[in-house]
Formats: structure tokens, C-alpha cells, sequence
């Protein structure tokens, strides 16, 4: 059996914990199905003895979206390319990004979008609305042409239409999704280029940036005016093969600026509070510049070993100027130490019902703290922040809100609340985590 949780998640004498490290399950059995009819027997099997399911991917969400004192299907071995056809692709629901990246290039195709990691599921990124950036670009479930889900008492559903659009992002809790089809485009290299700039003068662009920009995005240093940019331009042809010295070398760099000397200061930074300010200083620094053409997939995602805990909000587009002002004066204030970046980045408008991105374009905005500091303070009053500029919580990532708070953000709520209620009237799929978000069935 493969691995499931090689990527970071783990079981261990039969707990699960997420990568973060911060969300913990003991579940009564683990499953771990290859084939279709296995993931249907498992689900069936399970509803007759009125048991709870899960699937679980990478377990890279922060909140428990995917934990359960049920059975808990880990879906890591269920991860073949099925089909490719014209710019289409099905794949079953465990296949992590990064394999189907590179499925796909062999095919000459690519996703058209990926967030900043490449490690999740497909089903598992789709379910919580994963996103990158790009104003011009949409979340990865946009990319979404069909999807087959087993209901909660082990029947087989191919959505469409109107049921896919609204289940598409489906929180876990609209059916177990066997497969996947995305449309796909051909495959494309990017242009990066990574530069540290004067956060406010980042501020002033970032909006026009959006405008101009395939792909842009912004990590603020606490404590600090110093902002790290990175902007990316799609290009239809690369300079031949990308592989060789020169992508070692720039992984080599990733890992050693990312992984191991972000670390290291972390450290320091989480054992010695007072040094936080020097700590950010230090952060501030070490935003190298880099100018480099690759594939798409190799530019979207790094490795990200250094564990924290995030929350991240998306609001309106013209919202997000006055969001991060605040946030920026809460940390001023706040007598937590933080010296973790504050992402932002924008993504399009989608029609997909549960979408932190549906209906509208939106600014994302993310705030992390380092594993094993305090953060509920911190995340709290950002959330109270991005309340009030009519912010949607990322699914997969910390917050407190509730079904009665969320719903007046989600206006297709009631729609999705049927489609659950159709796919999972016994309620197999059902955590704590859903309970919350979505209201005690
Ligand atoms: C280091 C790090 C970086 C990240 N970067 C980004 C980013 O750039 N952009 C972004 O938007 N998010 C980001 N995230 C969040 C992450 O993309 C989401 O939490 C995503 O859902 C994780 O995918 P997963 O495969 O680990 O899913 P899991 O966490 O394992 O599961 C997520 C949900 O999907 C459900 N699920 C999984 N498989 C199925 C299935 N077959 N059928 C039905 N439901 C299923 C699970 O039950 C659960 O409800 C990041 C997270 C981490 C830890």
C-alpha cells in the first residue's frame, strides 16, 4: 500500500492528525479502497450499520473538515488517470495535484490554475474551493466538467448541470466524489519574478497589478514595510527542456530560503518573543529577487515544511484595500507575537455555489502563525475584520463562524442545504466540522 499520508499528514496507533498538526480524530476503522466498487461497498456498508464516513486526501486543511470518529477513507490509493480526451480529463478523487500536473504535461495539457502548493487530493482541493491567483483565473473548481458521487446510502450520481454547479465545492458533505472530470488547457510555461518591495507602494499597485498581471500575489512581513512580490506572466512556449542543473539549483534555493532558513528563524522567533521584531527584520531580508521561466505547474507550487496554522478570508475586490489597513493597525495593537507573512492575493468571480470566490471577484487575504504559538487571539480579530467587509472563510483553513453567521454569505446556501439533503439524507458524511458550518441536519 502506498503511503497515504506521506505528505505530512499521519495515523499513528490509530489517530489521525493533519498536517498542521492541529486537528486530531481516532476513528473506528481506516479504509484505504482502489477501485470504485470498494469506495461504493465501504459507503453502503457503512450507512447499513448507520455508521459516518470520510474520505480523507492529503489532510492539508487547518480545520476538521476532514476528521471523524466513523471510517475514515484514505483515498491515497485511489488515484489513477482514467481518461484524456481533447482537454478533458477524468481522474479518480485521491490523485494529488502534482501527479495529475504531471500526467498532464505528458498529454500537453495543464490545469489552468493551482494554489501554492501541489500536494492535495483533487477531490479533497475541489471540496474546500482551493484557489491561487489570478484575477483573470478562477479557483480549481471552475475547472470542474463533471463529477461522480456515491449518495449516503452507496448509490451512484453522475451530477450535472445545475446539481454540479451547486455541488461542486462540496465541503465533503454533498456525496463521496469516485471521479473527477476537468477541463484542462494546453500546457503553458510562466515568466516568474520575485522581488521585495516597500509594502506600501506594493499597496498602491497591487490593484492595477491585478489588472495587468496573469498572476499576482503579496506576503507582507509583520512588524515591518517590507512585502515579498511575485508576479507571473503565461507564456505558450518555454525555452526548451525545463529540467537539468538550472531546476535543481532553483529548488535547491526554494528549499534552502523556504524550508530550512525560514525554519530556523521560526524557531527562534516562537522560543524568543521578545526577538519577534528582529526575527520579522531578519524575514523581511531574506526576500531574495529571482527571474526565471518554467513550466506552469513548477512555478504555481513550492514545498511548504515549515508547519503553521492558517486562516484566510476572501472579500470583495474593492474590499480589500480597507481589510488589509485594518489588518495591518490590529497588528500594531495586538500584544501577540507574529512574524509569519500575511498573504494577498485575488482570484475571479465562479458560479460554483459554496465558492469562498462565488459570484464575485475577491481578495484573499491570509494570516498564519507558526505551529505551537498562540493564534486565537490573532485570528479572531481578523475575523472580526473581514466580517465587516463581508469576508467568506476559506472551508479548508481556521475560523469561528457558524451555519446562522455564514448563511447570509452564501445567498445559494439553501440551494446547496438541498442538494446535501438529496445526496445524504441518513447523513453518512456528516462530522462536527458540518455541524457547525452547516447547521445540525
Ligand atoms: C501548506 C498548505 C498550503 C496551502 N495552500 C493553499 C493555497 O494556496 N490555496 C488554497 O486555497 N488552499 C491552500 N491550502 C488549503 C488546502 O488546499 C485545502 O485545505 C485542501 O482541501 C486540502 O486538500 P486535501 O487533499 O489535503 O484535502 P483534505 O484536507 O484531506 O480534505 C478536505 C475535504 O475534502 C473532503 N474530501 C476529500 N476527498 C473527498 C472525496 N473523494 N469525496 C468527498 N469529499 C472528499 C474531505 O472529507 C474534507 O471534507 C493549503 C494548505 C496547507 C496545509
Amino acid at each position: 500500500m502506498k503511503n497515504p499520508f506521506s505528505s505530512g499528514a499521519q495515523t499513528h496507533d490509530k489517530i489521525f492528525t493533519n498536517w498542521a498538526g492541529n486537528q486530531m480524530s481516532t476513528p473506528l476503522r481506516f479504509e484505504t479502497p482502489a477501485t470504485e466498487d470498494e469506495l461504493v461497498s465501504i459507503v453502503r456498508a457503512a450507512a447499513e450499520k448507520g455508521r459516518t464516513v470520510k474520505a480523507v486526501g492529503a489532510g492539508h486543511s487547518f480545520t476538521g473538515i476532514a476528521m471523524t470518529d466513523g471510517i475514515l477513507v484514505d483515498l491515497a490509493g485511489y488515484d489513477q488517470v482514467l481518461l484524456v480526451e481533447d482537454n478533458f480529463v477524468t481522474v479518480q478523487a485521491g490523485i494529488r495535484l502534482h501527479a495529475l500536473a504531471e500526467h498532464l504535461a505528458a498529454h500537453d495539457l495543464a490545469l489552468p490554475n493551482l494554489g501554492d502548493i501541489d500536494v492535495q487530493s483533487v477531490a479533497g482541493a475541489i471540496s474546500t474551493g482551493t484557489h491561487g491567483t489570478g484575477l483573470g483565473y478562477q479557483a480549481i473548481a471552475a475547472s470542474v466538467a463533471g463529477l461522480r458521487v456515491i449518495d449516503g446510502e452507496g448509490n451512484l450520481h453522475d451530477l450535472q448541470g445545475e446539481d454540479l454547479r451547486i455541488g461542486k465545492v462540496g465541503l465533503g458533505a454533498a456525496g463521496m466524489i469516485s471521479t473527477v472530470t476537468l477541463e484542462c488547457v494546453p500546457a503553458f510555461w510562466m515568466h516568474a519574478r520575485e522581488k521585495g518591495m516597500g509594502v506600501d507602494h506594493v499597496v498602491s499597485v497591487f490593484d492595477e497589478w491585478c489588472e495587468t498581471e496573469d498572476h499576482a500575489e503579496f506576503f507582507w512581513v509583520p512588524n515591518t514595510g517590507a512585502a515579498l512580490t511575485k508576479r507571473n506572466k503565461r507564456l505558450d512556449s518555454g525555452p526548451g527542456q525545463a529540467g537539468g542543473l538550472k531546476r535543481t539549483m532553483r529548488r535547491l534555493e526554494t528549499e534552502l530560503t523556504e524550508n530550512v532558513a525560514f525554519g530556523a528563524v521560526c524557531r527562534v522567533g516562537s522560543k524568543r518573543p521578545d526577538l519577534v521584531p528582529k526575527v520579522s527584520k531578519i524575514m523581511s531580508m531574506g526576500s531574495s529577487s529571482r527571474d526565471y521561466v518554467a513550466p506552469s505547474w513548477e512555478v504555481f507550487a513550492t514545498p511548504r515544511r515549515v508547519k503553521f496554522v492558517e486562516m484566510e478570508y476572501g472579500v470583495p475586490r474593492e474590499a480589500w484595500k480597507s481589510a488589509f489597513r485594518e489588518v495591518r493597525a490590529l497588528l500594531d495593537g495586538i500584544d501577540v507575537p507574529v512574524f509569519f507573512p500575511i498573504e494577498v492575493r485575488a482570484i475571479g468571480a465562479d458560479d460554483a455555489a459554496m465558492s469562498m470566490a462565488s459570484g464575485r471577484d475577491s481578495v484573499f487575504i491570509a494570516v498564519h502563525q507558526y505551529k505551537g504559538m498562540e493564534y486565537e487571539r490573532y485570528f479572531r480579530g481578523v475575523e472580526s475584520i473581514m466580517k465587516r467587509h463581508e469576508g467568506r472563510p476559506h472551508w479548508g483553513k481556521m475560523h469561528f463562524r457558524d451555519a446562522e453567521d455564514l448563511a447570509p454569505a452564501y445567498p445559494e446556501m439553501d440551494k446547496f442545504l438541498d442538494l446535501v439533503k438529496r445526496l445524504d439524507a441518513p447523513g453518512t458524511f456528516r462530522n462536527p466540522y458540518l455541524d457547525r458550518v452547516l447547521g445540525q441536519r
